[in-house]
């Protein structure tokens, strides 16, 4: 998984969200313009066993989708599975979930299981099943309502047990003006040559795409165990592995090491890269990790010969304490 926001198009979609043709609030049109007006270009519609389909308008790609309820997980809860990208209603009337997922990719559709938290699913419920290009990692609805809109940890439990899956951020919008307001709160940023229904579904299945709530990745990049990060500027970036791998670089630490004067083992060097710009370098046994300042914001990251297992996945936050996370790179 390599990002460049040099190449192709950076692509802000919606990939769950509801209309009054189930639960919504807002009329489906009304939806489509709340999207369009918050500078997205990809929205999936995908209302309780029900496609609902709009006319596409010329700066947003309206995709086909819709969200089913079968099988059932370890707690009696059903699953609920999105289907993007697929317009058949025959998916509706089946109940078992493996075969909605099988179904949904045979008709060249994306199965992504929506909120395992909130649905009570675990890993053991996950894990089972086969051919789901993702799950979501952030539901922002399920966390204005319940505080249940976080499954990082299911994510991880899978990557570590092989299992390759990416990480979708999502709305899951119903209340849309309504307060608790439930929309434009979560999203993917995919890169894709062009807005149309074909490479946005590449895409999204080879997982050329960030989640966020807020902030943005520009570049990511690993290659012979050199991991690079850019960013907008962020206040902290967390590489993630395996169990307890993985390391964090924050603002306060940043700050803390380059005013220390004992270095207390550390092997550290310091360069003003401009005049409020800072690169700053510790060596840490085998590994160095090299940030680049600006602002009083991280900018870029990287990190030589770290020690990685599995996977390696990236989140950043803001000085809003917003997120981002890019997908997982399988090592
Ligand atoms: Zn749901
Ligand atoms: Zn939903």
């Amino acid at each position: 998984m390599y990002l460049d926001s040099s190449h192709g198009l950076r692509i802000k979609a919606a990939l769950h969200t509801h209309t009054s043709n189930s639960d919504g609030l807002l009329p489906p049109e009304k939806v489509v313009e709340y999207y369009g007006k918050r500078g997205y270009s990809v929205i999936v519609l995908t209302d309780h066993g029900k496609i609902t389909r709009v006319k596409n308008r010329k700066d947003l790609l309206v995709v086909p989708g819709v969200e089913l309820s079968c099988g059932r997980t370890l707690l009696g809860e059903p699953y609920h599975i999105l289907a993007v990208g697929l317009d058949d209603e025959r998916v509706l009337r089946i109940r078992d979930v493996q075969e909605v997922i099988d179904y949904i990719n045979s008709g060249g559709g994306i199965a992504i299981v929506a909120h395992p938290y909130w649905s009570g699913a675990v890993h053991q419920d996950l894990v089972k099943l086969r051919g789901f290009t993702a799950i979501e990692i952030f539901n922002y609805g399920c966390e204005v309502e319940v505080s249940k809109g976080f499954s990082l940890h299911i994510w991880d439990s899978l990557l570590t047990r092989g299992v390759k899956v990416w990480g979708v951020a999502v709305d899951d919008a119903h209340r849309y003006l309504l307060p608790p307001l439930d929309a434009d709160g979560g999203w993917v940023v995919v890169h894709a040559e062009d807005v149309d229904l074909d490479h946005v579904l590449k895409s999204l299945k080879e997982g050329r795409f960030y989640s966020s709530t807020g902030p943005a990745f520009t570049k990511i990049r690993y290659d012979h165990g050199v991991l690079e990060v850019e960013t907008e500027g962020v206040k902290r970036i967390s590489v993630i592995s395996s169990n307890g791998r993985g390391l964090p670089v924050d603002m306060n630490t940043i700050k803390w090491l380059s005013k220390i004067d004992e270095r207390n083992g550390y092997e550290i060097s310091i360069n003003n890269v401009n005049s409020d710009g800072l690169c700053i370098t510790v060596s840490l046994g085998k590994t160095s990790i090299e940030t680049h300042v600006e602002d009083d914001r991280i900018k870029r990251l990287v990190v030589e010969n770290g020690k990685w297992e599995g996977y390696i996945r990236l989140e950043v936050a803001d000085a809003r304490g917003r997120k981002a996370w890019s997908n997982p790179i399988f090592l």
